[in-house]
C-alpha cells in the first residue's frame, strides 16, 4: 500500500493528540517505583531504551561512561557542649570527653504512613554529591545564604570564620558555591539547611499544615544535592573537556569539588543549632539590612550570627566512598532527510531519591510521551526533514555528568550538525510555565506555546502562552543544557511548569518529591505532564520540519544590546573599577556599541531574507519543469540554514573564560558565584568586578572580534 506523507499540519495534529495523561502517569509510576541514583539505574536505562524501540525509534541505545563519583557511607552531626569543670574531677580527661552531647541530629526524613515511598529499606541517605569526607569539630557561624556577598559582609564585620563550621541556609545560589566560598575563607565544614522562611506563604486551604496533611514543608525534609563547583566546570570532575571513557587519563578532582566536608539537614535538625546561637554575636537582622534571618523566629530562633564560643561546638562527620563506575545515557535517533542538521531533546533520568516524581521524572514521563508521539507519526510512514535525537541522561544530579560527557565525546559532530538543544528537567511541580532560552530560539518557543491549550481553562480556549508571564530568562546552569549552550555553542532552551508562592511547597531533592505528593498536590490528573509534552513535541517539530531553520538572529542582536547596557551599568556602579569617580582612562564602550549595531543590521537583513525565502518555497511550489529554479532555490535554502546553524558557534572563544576555561561562550555562562542564574558577557563583567582594567581591554578585544566575525558570517556570500 502506498503511504501519503504527512503534511506539517497533520504532523502537529498527531503530536498534539497523542500525549495522554494516563500514559504519563504510567511512566511516572515506573520511574518513581525504585531507586535510580546516578550509576545505579541500569535497569531503568534498559527499560527506557526498550520503550523507545517499541514506540518506533529503532535506533535507541545505551551510551555509557566511566565516572568518578561518591556514594554515602556514614554521617553524624552533633552539638557538643563543654562540661563545667567541677563535674569531672577524676583526673585525666581526653579532649573528647570534656564535651557532652547536647543534641544529636537525626539526619533522616520522617517515614509517613500516607506516603508509601518514604519508609523503604533502600531509601537514599541524606548527603551531598561530590562532598569531601571528613570529621571536624569546631564552633560554628550562621552565614545566611552563604553567598559571596554574605561572606563579604561577615569578613567586613570581622566575624571570625577561619577554623569554624558554616551553618548555611539553602536558597539564592547553587549549593556547591556556598561550600566553595566557605572553604576559600578557611572554614572547615558546611551544614546547609532548608529554612521554612523561604517556602512562601501558602494561602491554600490547610495552608499551614505540613505535608502530607497539608501543602506546607514537612519539617523533616532534607534537600540532597551536588556540591560540585558548577561554575568552574560541570561533568566528571576528573575529565574536564574530554569524555570519561574506560581507561582515559584523569585529573585531580579538587579543581571543581570541595575539600571540606558538608551535609544537608532539615529545619527540625537545624532548630537546636540555631537556638544555641541565640545570644552569640550580632543578630542577623540588625547586622545588615539584607540579612533577615528566616522563618523559624516563632520557634524560638533569634538568628544570631555567632560564632559560638569554644565551649559550644559542632561535630560534623561525612564519610563518602569514591569510585569510578559506569553511568548510562539512553540515546534515540530518528534520521532525517538532512543528516547534518540535528535537533536534540533531553531530560535526565537519575534522581537523588526513590521517588523523584517532580525532579526529574515529570520530565522523564514527558520525554517518553514525546517519543511515543513521534513514533505515532513514524508509523504513518513520515520521516523528519532534520535528524531528531532523544536523550535520557544519567548523572545529572552529581553535576550534569551524562550530558556533559556526551557533549565532550561528540563535540566535532555537534559542531557541524547541531541546530538546537531542548531540555526539560522538572516537567511540572505547579501551574506556572517558565523558560530560559538562547535568544535565537525565543520566537520558536513563543510560537509553540501559542499552539498548546493550558490545563487551566478558567477562560475557555486559553493557551500556555496566554497564562505565561512571557519572561524568558537568560541561560544559566543547573541542568543538562549547560554543556550544549556554554561548551558546544548549541542554542538551547530549558523549560517546565513550576509552583509559586501560593502553591503547595515542592520538596526538592527530598523523599517527599514522591508519587503521593504529585498525585495529591503537584499535578493531580497529570494534565501538566501532558501539556509540557505537547509544548516540547511541537517545538521540536517546528525546528525539525520548517524548511528554513527557525532561529532568529535579530533577537540575538537585541539581546547583545541589552547585555552590553547592563555591563555599562556595572562599570558605572562598580566603584573599585573607577578612577576619581569616573571610568578609567580610555575605557569606552563605543567600539562594542558600533560592532553590535553592525551585527544588528546584518541580522535584520538576514532574517528578512530568510523569511522571504521561506514564503517563496512554501507558498508557490515550483512545478517540476522549472527544475533549474528549484535547484537554485534549494541551494539558497541550504546556505541560509548553514548560516543559522553557525551563529551560536561563532560566539565561542577557544581559550574560554578566565579561570574557568571549560566555559567557552563569550555571551553566556553560569554566574561565577550564583551557578543557577546566568551571567552575560561573563568575561567582561568579571573583569569589571575584579577592577582589572587590562582584562577589561582584553575582553573588549575578544568580544569585538567575535561580533565582527559573526556579522561577517551572516553577510558573506
Ligand atoms: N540540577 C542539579 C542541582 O541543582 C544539578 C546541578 C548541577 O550540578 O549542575 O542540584
Ligand atoms: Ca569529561
Ligand atoms: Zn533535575
Ligand atoms: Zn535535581
Amino acid at each position: 500500500t502506498q503511504t501519503v506523507p504527512l503534511n506539517y499540519t497533520e504532523l502537529l495534529g498527531i503530536l498534539a493528540s497523542t500525549p495522554d495523561e494516563a500514559k504519563a502517569r504510567e511512566w511516572s509510576e515506573y520511574y518513581t517505583s525504585g531507586p535510580h541514583l546516578a550509576g545505579k539505574n541500569l535497569s531503568q536505562a534498559e527499560w527506557t531504551r526498550d520503550r523507545w524501540q517499541e514506540f518506533g525509534v529503532a535506533q535507541s541505545e545505551i551510551v555509557a561512561y566511566d565516572v568518578y563519583v561518591n556514594y554515602p557511607l556514614g554521617h553524624r552531626l552533633a552539638l557538643l557542649e563543654k562540661k563545667s569543670k567541677n563535674k569531672h574531677s577524676e583526673g585525666e580527661q581526653s579532649k573528647g570527653s570534656d564535651y557532652k552531647v547536647k543534641f544529636e541530629a537525626s539526619l533522616k526524613e520522617d517515614v509517613l504512613e500516607d506516603d508509601p515511598s518514604t519508609g523503604l529499606d533502600d531509601s537514599i541517605p541524606t548527603f551531598h554529591g561530590y562532598s569531601a569526607s571528613g570529621n571536624v569539630t569546631a564552633p560554628y557561624v550562621f552565614v545566611n545564604y552563604g553567598t559571596y556577598q554574605d561572606f563579604e559582609d561577615l569578613t567586613t564585620a570581622n566575624v571570625s570564620l577561619r577554623g569554624k563550621i558554616a551553618l548555611i541556609k539553602y536558597g539564592g545560589i547553587f549549593r556547591g558555591l556556598k561550600v566553595k566560598r566557605a572553604q576559600e575563607l578557611g572554614m572547615v565544614g558546611a551544614v546547609i539547611y532548608s529554612d521554612s522562611g523561604d517556602d512562601g506563604s501558602v494561602t491554600l486551604a490547610n495552608g499551614n499544615k505540613t505535608y502530607p496533611e497539608g501543602p506546607a514543608r514537612n519539617p523533616s525534609s532534607v534537600q540532597r544535592g551536588s556540591v560540585q563547583f558548577l561554575s568552574i566546570a560541570p561533568g566528571d570532575p576528573t575529565t574536564p573537556g574530554y569524555p570519561s571513557k574506560p581507561g582515559c587519563p584523569r585529573q585531580p578532582a579538587n579543581a571543581s569539588t570541595p575539600s571540606i566536608p558538608s551535609i544537608p539537614i532539615s529545619y527540625v535538625d537545624a532548630l537546636p543549632l540555631l537556638k544555641a546561637l541565640n545570644g552569640h554575636g550580632p543578630k542577623a537582622k540588625s547586622f545588615n539590612k539584607y540579612w533577615q534571618g528566616g522563618g523559624l523566629k516563632d520557634k524560638g530562633v533569634n538568628y544570631n550570627i555567632g560564632p559560638t564560643p569554644d565551649s559550644l561546638v559542632l561535630n560534623l562527620v561525612n564519610e563518602q566512598e569514591y569510585i569510578i563506575t559506569p553511568m548510562w545515557n539512553v540515546i534515540g535517533i530518528i534520521n532525517g532527510s538532512i543528516s547534518d542538521e540535528v535537533v536534540i531533546l533531553g531530560n535526565h533520568r537519575d534522581a537523588w531519591i526513590v521517588g523523584g516524581a517532580g525532579d526529574p521524572n515529570s520530565g522523564s514521563a514527558a520525554l517518553n510521551e514525546v517519543v511515543r508521539s513521534f513514533g505515532a507519526a513514524l508509523a504513518t510512514g513520515w520521516k523528519p526533514l532534520r535528524t531528531i535525537v532523544f536523550a535520557s541522561w544519567d548523572g545529572e544530579e552529581y553535576g550534569l555528568v551524562g550530558s556533559t560527557e556526551w557533549v565532550e565525546e561528540f563535540l566535532p559532530w555537534l559542531n557541524s550538525s547541531a541546530v538546537a538543544y531542548l531540555n526539560v528537567d522538572v516537567g511540572t511541580t505547579g501551574p506556572n510555565f517558565r523558560a530560559s532560552a538562547a535568544p535565537l530560539l525565543n520566537k520558536a518557543l513563543i510560537e509553540s506555546t501559542k499552539l498548546v491549550l493550558s490545563p487551566n481553562q478558567t477562560v475557555v480556549g486559553q493557551t500556555v502562552y496566554d497564562l505565561w508571564n512571557k519572561h524568558i530568562s537568560t541561560m544559566g546552569s543547573g541542568s543538562d543544557f549547560t554543556a550544549f549552550q556554554d561548551h558546544a555553542g548549541v542554542p538551547s532552551i530549558d523549560m517546565g511548569f513550576s509552583g509559586g508562592k501560593n502553591t503547595p511547597v515542592y520538596h526538592y531533592h527530598s523523599n517527599y518529591d514522591s508519587s503521593h505528593w504529585m498525585e495529591t498536590y503537584g499535578d493531580p490528573g497529570f494534565h501538566y505532564h501532558a501539556t509540557i509534552t505537547r509544548v516540547w513535541a511541537l517545538l521540536a517539530a517546528r525546528i525539525a520540519e520548517t524548511p528554513i531553520i527557525q532561529l532568529n538572529a535579530t533577537d540575538y542582536a537585541l539581546g547583545l544590546k541589552r547585555y552590553l547596557s547592563s555591563v555599562k551599568e556595572k562599570a558605572v556602579n562598580t566603584t573599585s573599577f573607577q578612577i576619581e569617580g569616573g571610568l578609567p582612562f580610555n575605557v569606552s564602550f563605543r567600539g562594542l556599541d558600533f560592532v553590535i549595531d553592525k551585527f544588528h543590521n546584518a541580522s535584520i537583513e538576514f532574517d528578512t531574507e530568510a523569511e522571504a525565502l521561506l514564503t517563496k518555497i512554501s507558498e508557490n511550489p515550483l512545478p517540476w519543469w522549472r527544475w533549474w529554479e528549484k535547484i537554485r532555490l534549494y541551494r539558497a535554502v541550504g546556505k541560509v540554514n548553514a548560516k543559522y546553524k553557525g551563529i551560536e558557534r561563532t560566539f565561542l572563544y577557544e581559550k574560554g573564560l578566565d579561570g574557568r576555561p571549560w566555559f567557552k561562550h563569550v555571551v553566556f555562562a553560569p554566574g561565577k558565584w550564583t551557578g543557577y542564574s546566568g551571567a552575560t558577557f561573563p568575561g567582561l563583567a568579571e573583569a569589571i568586578d575584579a577592577g582589572d582594567v587590562a582584562a577589561v581591554f582584553r575582553w573588549m578585544g575578544v568580544i569585538t572580534e567575535i561580533v565582527l566575525s559573526a556579522t561577517h558570517a551572516l553577510t558573506k556570500d
